[in-house]
């Protein structure tokens, strides 16, 4: 297939091209270069430098003709989005509704979203499956579900089919080292405790101590993004073969609270990593811990590399070499 990766230079998009270009699919990578990386893009791969508010562009490179794109371009720090929503609205939302309307002009037939848990909001069960109530508590999560609407309307005006995969929390990096450009300025607790163990910050804030948990931290459910990359391979032969659409989520079906990833980020770096509390950042859950059972019965995947182990140490790999 020939696959074209929107945002693909970053930290998701760069996990989900090995996967593509270890199964011999024909890629591309449609990337601005914001916060991913051009080191990011890897042999074999066709790079086309745009924005996805840059429609001109984007026609440009739709009109070469794709099978599929998976669209990963997008602002992810909740945080920051509750401070700046406009920055999420033009580029999370119109920048999607872009590449769907391309998609249609172009007769590109399928759609990968990179979707999230943040459109549940505070759970009203747990673990969260597919038919709980989406309540976003955060204007980033608010985006995810103005996309995944929108597709669905895409979907029924215009044929398009799409997957939409609500990650949990991606974290870890791939085994064999090719990815090599860290993110930057990332505000995600498993790279900020790696650039606390690095010395490149002073000390890790845990928002919030008292959570209803078994700690007092915030619980979630992190999964290996080379499990994510191959739910997006696994999503679009699915989505491909069976001219359906979806809606899915990818997660470990494991919490782990702050403390727990700080210890382990201790342990495996050897590192004393401090670590102060201060408040609630606004917009946290106390807990998100997902049910993939969807995703393994529709698409037959298994997250096999998702241990608290498996992630700590791959990023702490990567983060140690990159930054000794
Ligand atoms: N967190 C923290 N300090 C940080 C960043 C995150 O204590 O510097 C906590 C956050 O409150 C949540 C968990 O770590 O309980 C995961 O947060 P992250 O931003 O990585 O992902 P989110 O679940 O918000 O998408």
């Amino acid at each position: 297939m020939k696959v074209l990766l929107i945002g693909g230079a970053g930290y998701i998009g760069t996990h989900v091209s090995i996967e593509f270009l270890e199964r011999g699919d024909t890629v591309g990578i449609y990337d601005n270069l914001s916060s991913g990386h051009k080191e990011n893009i890897l042999p074999g791969v066709e790079f086309y430098r745009g924005d996805i508010l840059e429609t001109h562009r984007l026609n440009e490179v739709f009109s070469l003709g794709w099978d599929a794109v998976i669209h990963l371009a997008a602002f992810k720090a909740a945080g920051e989005s509750m401070l700046n929503p406009a920055k999420y609205s033009i580029n999370n939302i119109t920048g999607s509704l872009n590449i769907i309307i391309e998609c249609i002009a172009n007769s590109v037939p399928n759609f990968v979203l990179s979707s999230s848990a943040a459109v549940y909001g505070e759970p009203a069960y747990l673990p969260v499956d597919e038919e709980h109530p989406v309540n976003p508590e955060n204007y980033y999560g608010y985006t995810k579900l103005a996309i995944e609407r929108h597709l669905e309307w895409y979907r029924k005006l215009k044929g398009l089919n799409y997957a939409s995969l609500r990650y949990f929390n991606a974290a870890g990096y791939d085994k064999a080292g090719k990815m090599t450009g860290l993110e930057r300025e990332p505000a995600n607790l498993i790279p900020v405790v790696m650039e606390t163990a690095v010395g490149k910050r002073k000390h890790l804030e845990i928002f919030g101590q008292d959570y209803e948990t078994r700690d007092g931290t915030g619980i979630r459910d992190y999964v290996h993004v080379t499990d994510l990359a191959s739910g997006h391979v696994k999503a679009l032969d699915y989505i491909s073969s069976q001219k359906k659409s979806l809606t899915v989520n990818l997660g470990s079906e494991e919490g782990l609270s702050v403390l727990e990833i700080l210890n382990e980020a201790r342990r495996v770096s050897g590192k004393e990593i401090p670590a102060v509390y201060s408040g609630r950042r606004p917009g946290d859950p106390a807990s998100l811990v997902a049910s993939s059972t969807s995703a393994r019965e529709l698409l037959g995947w298994t997250p096999v590399n998702s241990s608290l182990e498996s992630i700590i140490s791959s990023t702490w790999a990567v983060y140690r070499k990159q930054t000794s």
